[in-house]
Parts: structure tokens; sequence; C-alpha cells
């Protein structure tokens, strides 16, 4: 029996961990193991809404190992440091504990076929200061992270006007215009507007809680229709958000970002979201890349050079024959983690190549409106606004929710969630 080693458990490897499981393991044909260096997943599409507050993450992440045991795959947890490709085994950091305590030693998984699932990280670009000064949305921590830095910078500004401060208020810089910085603002401007109901801070949300947009580009949101992105604009702008376009930063400071033009935007928060690379693994592993890392895969998601490893979503750079390179999204980690389950999952596996296909870009404008673009069969595009888009934005999650938990239980789950958010403060606090 093959042991099948899955790195990364997140939209892409925990999908591909339960269909293996649920067909190869269950039938004896695979051993299936899943490795993450997290005990739990979160659908990392929702990482905005934790760091705003809406969402808590305790309630909607998934046990890796009350999912394998459901579903017929093993989960080791650890953080995985490098790959002995010749041996055919993976080595895992020792798992300490948050008092410092050693739960397990460092260890090695053997394997037959490897894949690597092991997504992205923030691209920084080598912008000085970017290391040291702004904050990231790659992970639940970071997104918590930012949560409270938020909340506690609101009281701090808010504790500075009661004392007669001379330039009241707070300022929020996201850097990059794309899905996870147009997102995050919308979903920080009703999180502001709500601690000023709750008495957390006794400012004016618009005037004194200023969020502004830096995006290098001409325009938000660049992989929509023109006119998307300029709606989308509009919408932040009435929000009360500033949104600079043609802006590229030079530097960030302890409080400030400084643009090419030398303008100073005040920071007390700065939030990157200019795009992202594979993480520092993918390159130690004497596997051809391009130079975000990612690795290159033929169209079996095979590493070109090696057939016993393989790459899904944002870890993997596959250039599509007709559409060209595929994003770093969740629709391609989910249609790849589709794939390689028919392929692996199978005794005499097929050597059809993965077909990417687009079905179009959704982006959340806040809890009523999103706007994006799908895409038909045929290739035609379609923009899509308003409420209905929200509809749509909000099926995404609740599709990746059918494929780890099947219809009744996502339907369960979905009017658990309802009714929770009707029963919980709208920004968490704590
Ligand atoms: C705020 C935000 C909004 C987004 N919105 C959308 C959207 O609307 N639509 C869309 O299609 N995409 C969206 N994306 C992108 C989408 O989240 C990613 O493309 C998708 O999650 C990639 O899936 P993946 O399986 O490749 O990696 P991930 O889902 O990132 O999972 C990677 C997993 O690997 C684990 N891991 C990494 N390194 C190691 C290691 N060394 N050892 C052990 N474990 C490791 C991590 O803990 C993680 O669980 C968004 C992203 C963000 C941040």
């Amino acid at each position: 029996m093959e042991t099948i080693v899955i790195v990364g458990g997140g939209a892409g490897g925990l999908e591909l961990a339960t269909r293996l499981g649920n067909s190869a393991a269950k039938s004896g044909r695979a051993r299936v193991v899943l490795v993450d260096r997290w005990p739990a997943h979160f659908w990392k599409p929702l990482l905005h809404t934790v760091a705003s507050g809406k969402h808590d993450p305790q309630v909607m992440a998934i046990d890796y190992a009350a999912q394998a045991a459901e579903h017929g795959f093993e989960f080791a947890r650890g953080e995985v440091l490098g790959v002995d490709r010749d041996a055919r085994r993976v080595s895992l950091a020792p798992w300490i504990a948050d008092d410092g305590a050693e739960v397990l030693p460092a260890r090695s998984i053997a394997y037959d076929k490897l894949v690597l699932a092991l997504g992205s990280v923030t691209n920084l670009f080598g912008v000085p200061g970017a290391e040291q000064h702004v904050l990231t949305l790659d992970d639940v921590a970071q997104a918590e992270t930012f949560r409270q830095r938020f909340v506690d910078g609101c009281i701090q500004a808010s504790a500075r006007q009661a004392a007669g401060a001379q330039n009241p208020g707070i300022d929020i810089v996201i850097v990059g215009g794309g899905a996870t910085g147009v997102e995050l603002a919308a979903e920080l401007s009703h999180s502001a507007r709500t601690l000023a109901r709750y008495n957390v801070h006794a400012m004016d949300p618009v005037r004194h809680v200023r969020i502004r947009i830096l995006e290098r580009g001409a325009l938000l949101l660049p992989h929509l229709h023109q006119r998307q992105s300029k709606r989308a604009a509009r919408h932040l702008r009435a929000l009360g958000i500033k949104v600079l376009l043609d802006t590229a930063v030079a530097r960030v400071d302890a409080g400030a970002v400084v643009d090419t033009e030398g303008c100073i935007y005040p920071s007390a928060i700065t939030l990157w979201a200019a795009g992202v690379k594979a993480p520092p693994l993918c390159a130690t592993l004497g596997l051809a890349s391009n130079a975000l890392r990612q690795i290159a895969v033929a169209p079996s998601l095979q590493a070109l050079d090696d057939p016993n490893v393989y790459a899904i979503g944002d870890c993997a750079n596959f250039v599509c024959p007709i559409l060209g390179k595929v994003p770093p999204r969740a629709q391609a980690a989910h249609q790849q983690a589709v794939y390689l389950a028919q392929v692996l999952g199978q005794a005499s596996p097929s050597s059809a190549p993965f077909a990417y296909r687009d079905y179009g870009s959704l982006v959340s404008l806040g809890s009523l409106a999103a706007v994006g673009v799908l895409t038909r069969g045929s290739g035609r595009k379609y923009a899509v606004g308003g409420a209905l888009a929200r509809v749509l934005y909000a099926l995404m999650y609740r599709k990746h929710q059918v494929a780890l938990h099947g219809v009744v239980r996502m339907s369960a789950q979905t009017v658990a969630d309802w009714i929770r958010e009707k029963i919980s403060p709208s920004v968490r606090l704590h």
C-alpha cells in the first residue's frame, strides 16, 4: 500500500486529503497523511473578516484530527522543514507548545508520493522598512494580531482625543488595492462604526478612523472589468475610505508610509496586501521554480524534476495552454485538488491533463455588496454587482464546506452561522 503525504491543509490540501481519504484510504489502496503546522483549518479567503473582528476563527475552524478520523486519513501536526527527495522523507520541526515545552521531537515521515499544498506568503518586494513595520494577513494568528491592534488603536486614539490632542484620530494604511486590500478596507469601515456604537471609542468613525488604500496601478482590482473596478472605488469612497491610485510605496517607517513622490502618509497600522509568493521552503527542494518560488508543474501537476512530487494551489506554477498562468486563488486550489484526488485515488491513474477553468472572480465590499465577473463556459464574461454578487460570494465558502462535509452538514452549519450572527456582537472584542 503506497503512502501519499500531503503537506499543507489549506483550501487545496484539506480538500484533497478528504477526497483521497474517502476513496483511496477507506478502500485500503493507499495510506493518506496530511501534515500542517496548525491544529485546525481556516479558509483563507475569510481572513479579512477575522482581522476586522467580524468572524471568530475558533468557531469556523475545522480540527484536522477530527476531519481525519471522519474521512479515513491521518493527520500529523508539525512544520515541514525540508524534504529528502532521494530517501523520500519529509522532516518535521519539533512541536513546541505555547509555554515552550516540547510536545513532540523532530520527526520524519516516509512517502511514496508527496503533494505540496503549502499556499503562499505575502510578497514585500524588498521595500525598505516593510519587514519591520507592516502587518500581513497570511494566517489566523496574523489576522488576530491585526484585530487586536485595530481595537487597541481606536481605544488609544479616542483617549488622546478626550485629552485634547491636536490631531485626533487613527490612520490605517492598506498597501495594495487587490481583493485582500479592498475586502479588508470595507470590513474595517463597518467595524469602526460598530465600535463607536459600542462606545469602545468616542470618535467619528469616518472622519477620525482614517483608512487609506495605496494602489500602485491606475485601478483597484485590476483583474476585474474597468467598470467594476471603478464601482468598487466609488463604494469605498462613499464609506469614507481614501483610495489613492498610481501611488507606489517607496519606504515604510514606524508611523508612516512614504510613496515614490515623497508624500508621507501617517499610519498607526500598516497592512501589506500587495501580492504573494510561495513560502521559502519551496526554494530549498531543488525543484524548478519561478521568481515567486512557485514550483513548476506539468499538466499532470507533477513537479518537472520529480514525478513523485506534485504541487497544487498558490505554491504551484501551472501555465494553462489556453488561459495562461493559473492565478493564486482558492478556485484554482479546489480544481487541482479535485483533479489530483481522481488521479491519485485510482488504481490505474488516468493520464488526462489538468485543465483549469476560470469561473470568474468576486470581491466582497462588506455584508451587503460585492463586485465581480462571472465567466461562462463559452469564455464570455459577465459583470455582476450589488446584493446578487454578495450572495454568490457567500456561496463560495458554502461550496468549500460541501467539499469537506457534504450538503447536509453544510446546510446545518449555514443555519447555525445565521443564528450565531443574530445573537453575537458584530465585532469581536476578545
Ligand atoms: C484575505 C484574503 C482573501 C482572499 N479572497 C479570495 C477570494 O475571494 N477568492 C479566491 O479564489 N481566493 C481568495 N484568496 C486566495 C486564497 O485564499 C488562496 O489562493 C488559497 O487559500 C490557496 O490555497 P492553498 O491550498 O494553495 O493554500 P492555503 O489555503 O494558504 O493553505 C496552505 C496551508 O499550508 C500550511 N503550511 C504552509 N507551510 C507549511 C509548512 N512548512 N509545514 C506545514 N504546513 C505548512 C499552512 O499552515 C496552510 O494551512 C484570498 C486570500 C486572502 C489572504
